[in-house]
């Protein structure tokens, strides 16, 4: 990418999670242009990164993959990777965003994914893409599925030893590559920007980030996933093969102190399904999920829950109010029983937190679009027409205007294509 390009498209997306795939794919197959901008080094948002997906089951990636693959190959589709939104603002008939790409310190033209770059560098630090559990390079292809397979280095990691530079065969490796700025100018735009999870660190009481054996969700899906840091569900501590997990609920959901008053929606679903891949493959272990309320509203999950329970997993309805490091690596977790039984505390070898849902990105000094007391994007017609923001021509889909499963994402995101196309034609 050259600074100071201007790039000119029918609709621009922002995200290349799942809502932002499907929106792009559906306008792009009407032959509108598209260009994604994209945050992080890949496309494929958190659906990427999860092991299978309730209720069906399905293998994530082999989901997610294809469309990302079809995303990146289709001709109408141009896709910008590790960038940053400066600015996103109505002009005339349309939308102009000024983009800066960030420095990968590794020119993306000649790059061809070979990772001998990774494989020499001697720099060894904790993978985010596998919640930290093993080792990565300072300078990577962030993993195995990612689009584009280019590597990136990160100066924060890297000595300068110059060894990546010296074994890349194509001569990638730039140390002194620069931000490069560029504007895209189109006439509408969907908003893909999806959710983040409230910080670990921000419930101290439950031990997140301080009691070896407590790992959030999304750490447990790479726990999960066929090609996870162990490749099998072991305790982080000691490496040893859990005999009871918990799973707490709404930690940091439903809790004005954490900022997050509503239901993240997604994570009842996401934890009875965890259960159920722990259950096949832990069989001997006991798995108790500590919840408030069991919120199964959508097509067959009332059924899912049903079967979680006849697979032999404990629900238990109380409010956990402490977490703490037990004996030999176990976790007390100190709740207050429902049914009257009082106050008690269990001892498990592992606790996962299903954290709270808030959204990933806010317009503030970035673009006019409003939000919500929630902050998420604020649709103005939310139960005739949930894609429509405040701004004409500005539409949003996916989690970005609330938590969202990936049914209800990819439905919505379809309902924004739709409603960017009519809005196109409008203008012509
Ligand atoms: C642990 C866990 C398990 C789950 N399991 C399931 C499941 O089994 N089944 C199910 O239906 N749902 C599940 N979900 C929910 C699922 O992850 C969401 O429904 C889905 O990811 C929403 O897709 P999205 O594209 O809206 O958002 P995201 O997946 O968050 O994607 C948003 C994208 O936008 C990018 N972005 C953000 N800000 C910017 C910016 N300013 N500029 C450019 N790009 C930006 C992000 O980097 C990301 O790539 C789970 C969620 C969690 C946390
Ligand atoms: S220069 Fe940096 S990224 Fe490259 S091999 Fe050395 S430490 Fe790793
Ligand atoms: S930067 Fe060079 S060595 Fe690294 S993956 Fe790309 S082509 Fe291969």
């Amino acid at each position: 990418m050259a600074d100071g390009q201007t790039i000119t498209c029918d609709a621009l997306v922002v995200g290349g999670g799942i809502a932002g795939l499907q929106a792009a794919l559906d306008l792009a197959d009407q032959d509108f242009s598209v260009v994604i901008i994209e945050k992080d080094l890949s496309i494929g948002g958190k659906m990427i990164r999860l092991s299978k997906v309730f209720p069906t089951l399905d293998c994530s990636s082999c989901i997610t993959t294809p469309k990302m693959a079809a995303a990146a190959h289709h001709e109408n589709i141009t896709i910008y990777t590790w960038c940053e939104l400066k600015q996103l603002q109505r002009t005339g008939g349309g939308v102009q965003a000024l983009v800066t790409q960030k420095p990968r310190y590794v020119d993306q033209d000649k790059c061809i994914g070979c990772r001998k770059c990774e494989y020499s560098c001697p720099v060894y630090v904790p993978d985010p893409e596998q919640g930290g559990f093993c080792a990565t390079k300072a300078i990577r292809i962030p993993f195995s599925n990612a689009i584009p397979q280019t590597a990136a280095l990160n100066p924060e990691n890297c000595m300068l030893c110059g060894k990546c530079e010296k074994v890349c065969p194509t001569g990638a490796v730039n140390y002194f590559q620069q931000p490069a700025d560029f504007t895209v100018e189109a006439k509408t735009a969907i908003i893909a920007t999806g959710f983040a999870m409230t910080p670990v660190q921000d419930k101290p009481q439950y031990g997140g980030g301080t009691v070896a054996n407590v790992v959030t969700a999304l750490q447990m899906e790479r726990l999960l996933a066929p090609h996870g840091p162990y490749n099998r569900v072991l305790r982080p501590s000691d490496g040893m093969e859990p005999d009871s997990i918990a799973y707490v609920q709404c930690a940091g959901s439903r809790d004005k102190s954490m900022g997050v008053p509503y239901c993240s929606r997604f994570c009842c679903m996401y934890a009875i399904k965890q259960a159920m891949l722990l259950s096949g493959a832990l069989p001997l272990a006991d798995i108790t999920i500590y919840y408030m309320d069991i919120r199964a509203f959508g097509k067959g999950y009332e059924q899912f829950y049903q079967n979680a329970k006849a697979m032999g997993i404990q629900f238990i309805k109380g409010k956990v109010g402490h977490i703490e490091s037990g004996v030999n690596g176990s976790v007390a977790v100190r709740f207050e029983r429902q049914d009257g039984e009082g106050i008690t505390t269990e001892n498990h070898d592992l606790v996962v937190l299903s954290l709270g849902v808030y959204p990933h990105w806010s317009p503030r000094g970035i673009c006019s679009v409003g939000t919500g007391d929630d902050r998420f994007i604020h649709t103005i017609h939310p139960s005739i027409a949930p894609t429509l923001t405040d701004q004409e021509g500005i539409f949003v889909a996916g989690a970005a205007s609330g938590p969202k499963d990936i049914v209800d994402s990819i439905a919505e995101a379809g309902a924004a294509a739709m409603e960017a196309a009519n809005y196109m034609l409008s203008l012509s």
